[in-house]
């Protein structure tokens, strides 16, 4: 029987949790689904991710806003991904902060992976009337960039470490408490989506960077909050390792002149053993291993997700 197209059979709700991890330190999880976060300023807010829709943004809101009500001065983006991006509207941020080359891909294939990422998991695109276009960051910058978070807060600071899970994901770094918002770069206990990832420097440089941190707790993109260094240190490297198996099934399949199906029925092989159980593996892993053939087939650029090549390649290797 053909599995059904990538999350959209996946329309159970899913149960959120409000952990403050620190005094006015706050992450959102919810059981696989985006994680968001917020970090209190003296007298203003930082979010971190927006969620899908300003609908699902208003929810995340309203429980954020039983523990603070300061203004909410800067929203920060990790990376381009709708899912994470379109509901930016429901903050009224002064300013909204990304990667300068996330606003390129925002500009470049926003639309296209609106759609792409809606028709993939429909269940987060709560209300999508409620989005009100593309979301443009106000604030870029290429390396880093800090906060004061005023008092005695320390600052939040802002850093691209290389590409990765896109070319211009962010982290989010509280030296204070150690604490690591890591975006899409590391997920705890679910899948990676790749299908628009930088492998080989991934799974190198840029994790190597995450780790270099040494943080004590780690939020990634997806799963629950991770607490202490082992933990942190296994997260990470349990984000290397999918990318490790992927790019030694795949990269073999390719060496030998193959095919793509070839490549996706090793890898997954490979991989479900340890991560076929995890949030949307099945999901991901078409388009993960997609992206990696066009990667060592020396594509640099990931191509452009669109609706119908979504469908196309769920076709051509999960059906
Ligand atoms: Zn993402």
């Amino acid at each position: 029987m053909a599995k059904p197209f990538a999350s959209s059979a996946d329309l159970e709700e899913k149960e959120q949790t409000l952990e403050v991890l620190a005094d006015g330190v706050y992450a959102l999880t919810a059981q696989g689904d985006p994680n968001i976060g917020a970090i209190e300023g003296e007298d203003f807010l930082v979010c971190f991710e927006a969620m899908a829709t300003p609908t699902a943004a208003k929810e995340w809101l309203a429980r954020l806003r039983e523990h603070t009500g300061k203004p909410i001065r800067y929203l920060v983006l990790s990376h381009y991904h709708a899912v994470r991006v379109l509901g930016a509207s429901a903050f009224g941020a002064d300013a909204i902060v990304a990667h300068e080359k996330t606003r390129g891909l925002i500009a470049e294939r926003g639309k296209e992976d609106w759609a792409s990422e809606f028709g993939r998991m429909p269940r987060l695109a709560k209300d999508p009337q409620s989005v009100p276009g593309l979301t443009w960051p106000t604030v870029t910058f290429a390396d880093r960039m800090t906060i004061d978070l005023g008092g005695d807060r320390g600052e939040l600071v802002l850093e691209h470490l290389g590409r990765g899970h896109t070319e211009g994901d962010i982290v989010a770094w509280l030296p204070r408490h150690r604490i690591l918002y890591a975006g899409d770069l590391v997920e705890a206990e679910a899948a990676l989506y790749t299908g628009d990832a930088f492998h080989r420097e991934w799974a190198s440089t840029t994790l190597d960077r995450v780790a270099s941190f040494g943080a004590e707790m780690l939020i990634g993109g997806r799963g629950p909050v991770t607490r202490g260094r082992a933990a942190v240190d296994a997260a990470v490297e349990q984000t290397r390792a999918f990318l490790t198996v992927m790019l030694e099934r795949v990269g073999e399949v390719h060496a030998r002149g193959g095919t793509l199906k070839e490549a996706f029925e090793a890898a997954h092989a490979a991989l479900a053993p340890d991560y076929g159980h995890w949030p949307i593996f099945e999901h991901c892993l078409p388009f993960d291993v997609s992206r990696l053939w066009d990667e060592l087939s020396g594509i640099e650029r990931p191509v452009i997700w669109t609706a119908e090549r979504d469908r196309e390649v769920w076709a051509r290797l999960q059906d």
